[in-house]
């Protein structure tokens, strides 16, 4: 908005924007060099099967430990990598981070799939299928290891373009999932025509099924919706035994959330499935053959 106002607008003297402006200008700078450095890494948050508990696959989410600022959330650099244009580098360093992950847990003995969130710049990318093929090549990773969580923004200005590459992805044998779900106002008939495997109900929607009979009905409707069209489902920031109980019994498949794991990096999620299994809670091994 001071930009509209033009150059020398007064508004851009302003203290509090001023800073905003710097710190935006200094993170972008110290997030080019991130990229290519240690600093960036991923945590895995574990997904776990409403039947029985048992793990599912985890989630990647992107970590940037900073020297002087610590670690600094996904919400705060993923704005200005997509500003700065700077996603299609990043998004690239996060598929290599989960593929060299997926392939240690793999020769570890452990099959588990591994989510990756994949930014609009990265998705529109005509090669994004074929790259992403070739790196699971390049990795020796299996593409049933792999699901790409695309939101439903990022089919909506090219439908057919977008359904191309699912469909894309689809035939190479990995899983797409539909992230953050029910917050956006999805074009149901379009989505009937989607291929993917996964609709991810967003948190807000799980919060408020605590305290919302209206979100309980959106929440039914879309599990009930999401299975007849053959996609299975997943209830993201479970907190409390109470949302856990609720999607159990409206049939949600699978459940993420602080209730049973938060987001670790990949020695600690170790330690936390050697537990489980030593208490017998595996049930039937790491895959789900949901989709
Ligand atoms: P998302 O994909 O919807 O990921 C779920 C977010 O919810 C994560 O936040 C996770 O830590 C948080 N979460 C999980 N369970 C709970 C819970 O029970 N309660 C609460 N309050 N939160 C919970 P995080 O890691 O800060 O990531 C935020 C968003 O940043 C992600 O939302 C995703 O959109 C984006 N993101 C993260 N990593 C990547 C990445 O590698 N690439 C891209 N393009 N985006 C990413
Ligand atoms: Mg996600
Ligand atoms: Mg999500
Ligand atoms: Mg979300």
């Amino acid at each position: 908005a001071a930009k509209q106002r033009g150059k020398n607008n007064f508004v851009l003297f302003e203290p509090g924007l001023r800073a905003t402006a710097v710190e935006r200008n200094e993170l972008e700078y110290e997030l080019r060099k991130a990229i290519h450095s240690d600093a960036l890494s991923l945590h895995f948050q574990p997904k776990v099967e409403s039947a029985g508990l048992s793990l599912s696959g985890v989630e990647a989410l992107l970590r940037w430990s900073h020297p002087i600022r610590g670690m600094v959330p996904p919400g705060k650099f993923i704005p200005i990598a997509e500003h700065a244009g700077l996603m299609p580098e990043l998004g690239a360093a996060v598929l290599t981070l989960a593929l060299r992950q997926c392939r240690a847990w793999v020769d570890q003995g452990k099959q588990i799939p591994i989510a990756v969130n994949v930014s609009p710049a990265q998705f529109d990318d005509p090669l994004f299928a074929p790259n992403l093929i070739a790196l699971l090549t390049q990795h020796g990773v299996d593409p049933s290891l792999i699901e790409v969580e695309i939101t439903e923004t990022m089919v909506m200005t090219d439908f057919d373009a977008a359904a191309a590459r699912v469909a894309a992805l689809r035939d190479a044998g990995l899983r797409i999932s539909v992230d953050d779900f029910g917050v956006g106002f999805s074009n149901l008939s379009q989505l009937a025509k989607l291929p993917v495997n996964f609709l991810k109900i967003d948190r807000s929607l799980t919060e408020a099924v605590s305290f919302d009979p209206k979100a309980q009905a959106i929440v039914r409707a879309t599990i009930n919706m999401a299975h007849a069209l053959g996609h299975a489902t997943i209830a993201e920031g479970i907190e409390t035994d109470e949302q856990a109980a609720f999607l159990r019994l409206a049939g949600c498949d699978m459940m993420q959330g602080f209730l049973f794991a938060r987001p670790m990096p990949a020695h600690e999620f170790e330690k936390w499935l050697a537990a489980r299994e030593d208490v017998g809670l595996k049930s039937q091994g790491i895959r789900s053959e949901k989709a």
